[in-house]
């Protein structure tokens, strides 16, 4: 006994001395950092892989075959449309994917000579072996992703959650194909499908309204083109189904209100620019149509998302312009539109419905003849990042709007956070 404790001393002892010696010449600390790092690599590399077949899956026939199997076993509200529905798709969905994707990294661990991908292996491991213990002991305890009920938050832009993947099931199987970290579905462009989706779009005859609307049809969306002038709109309602037109007066918001219901997307696009006038008449025209118009069908669209999977499909693209950060060498244009700004910081707070900005720079149109980015160009920058699903829609050549917006939407957001609160139902 005494000699097996002393050997077991003896070999602590020289354990530690050796990590001592390894921790002074800096071996350990290279040799932990080593592996975190490429532990955290493999980490993101199966999120990557497993979403990147998740994509394929969707593309090629024979792979789709087994995959809908997964698809085939959700009803609209997540539940489980039976428990045969259910095992099928852990044995030839789940248990598929998660064992191609552990013999994929197994394989990249091998040739890496890299311990850390240990951990993606571990990690790959982990579906494998859920999946195997739901189908085999016959459980149904889905995922977080996967739980029943209605969708009480929106899709979040961080990470992959219940309104982030219904999407993928009910709104567009090509789309949204991202299990955990969105990051694949930005690459892709599949962050935000807008396909089939009816978007309501004011300012419809300006040169961004119609340079927008073009962009949208081409993205086959159905375009309510919403304006004050319908005369002065160049696209012509054909009666065709995919663009109409639409006649609305300021004040009288409201009355949008029934054709809002069937809208999924309402862009907020309409505004006036009183340039040097400093006049009471400029103030009010400045605030009632940059400000104070656009809060009313901010209000009266999220008063429609009421269905149990709105939440997840309904949103409101609000252009406050570039002027939240920078001059627009026209005071009350930037007054009125960083109060915009600011006012929709704070109700996004309370998640009525996914609210995008749209920061964008100076374009040629009627108000602005000076403008040096095309209508055409900021149309497509604005497609491009909201099908990356980014919340705050960055387009313009001033280089330090990219580097000022985000700080200050943070700081806003932050003190908006802290001294304000969501009113009691
Ligand atoms: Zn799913
Ligand atoms: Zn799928």
């Amino acid at each position: 006994m005494q000699k097996i404790m002393r050997m077991l001393t003896e070999g602590l002892a020289g354990i530690w001395s050796n990590l001592a010696i390894s921790w002074d010449s800096g071996v350990l600390i290279d040799v932990i950092s080593r592996f975190v790092m490429w532990g955290l690599f493999s980490l993101l590399l199966v999120e990557v892989l497993r979403d990147s077949y998740h994509a394929l899956c969707h593309q090629i026939d024979w792979l789709a075959k087994w995959h809908n199997k997964h698809h085939m076993a959700y009803r609209r509200d997540l539940s489980i449309v039976s428990a045969k529905a259910y095992q099928d798709s852990q044995l030839y969905h789940d248990m598929l994917e998660s064992g191609l994707l552990v013999i994929a990294i197994a394989i990249i661990a091998v040739f890496s000579h890299e311990i850390g991908f240990g951990l993606g292996v571990f990690y790959a491991s982990g579906f494998l072996y859920a999946a195997s213990l739901r189908y085999f002991l016959g459980t149904m305890d889905t995922d977080y992703a996967h739980r029943p009920g209605a969708l009480e938050t929106t899709p979040s832009p961080w990470w992959v959650n219940r309104s982030y993947h219904w999407r993928h099931h009910f709104d567009d199987v090509n789309a949204y194909y991202s299990g955990v970290f969105p990051l694949v579905d930005k690459i892709l462009g599949t962050g935000l499908s807008l396909q089939g989706k009816t978007i309501a779009i004011t300012g419809a005859s300006g040169a961004l309204g119609q340079a927008l609307s073009q962009e949208l049809l081409r993205q086959n969306a159905k375009v309510l083109a919403l304006t004050t002038n319908p005369d002065k709109l160049a696209v012509e309602d054909t009666g065709n189904n995919r663009f109409k037109v639409l006649s609305w007066q300021m004040g009288k918001e409201t009355e949008l209100k029934e054709k809002f219901e069937k809208v999924d997307i309402l862009i907020i696009n309409h505004g006036v620019n009183v340039y040097g006038d400093r006049t009471t008449e400029g103030i009010n025209s400045s605030y009632e149509i940059n400000t104070f118009s656009a809060l009313r069908l901010i209000d009266i669209f999220s008063s429609t998302v009421t269905g149990p999977q709105s939440k997840a499909t309904k949103e409101i693209w609000v252009n406050t312009s570039e002027a939240e950060v920078s001059p627009a060498l026209s005071p009350l244009y930037e007054l009125s539109k960083r109060a915009l700004g600011d006012i929709v910081t704070l109700k996004r707070l309370d998640d009525p419905c996914i609210i995008r900005k749209l920061i964008l720079g100076p374009f040629k149109s009627k108000l602005n003849p000076y403008g040096v980015m095309s209508a055409t160009q900021v149309a497509k920058g604005i497609v491009f990042f909201a099908k990356r699903d980014f919340r705050n829609i960055i387009v313009t050549i001033n280089p330090l709007t990219y580097i000022f917006s985000p700080i200050k939407e943070t700081m806003t957001w932050l003190y908006y956070r802290i001294f304000s609160q969501k009113k009691k139902e």
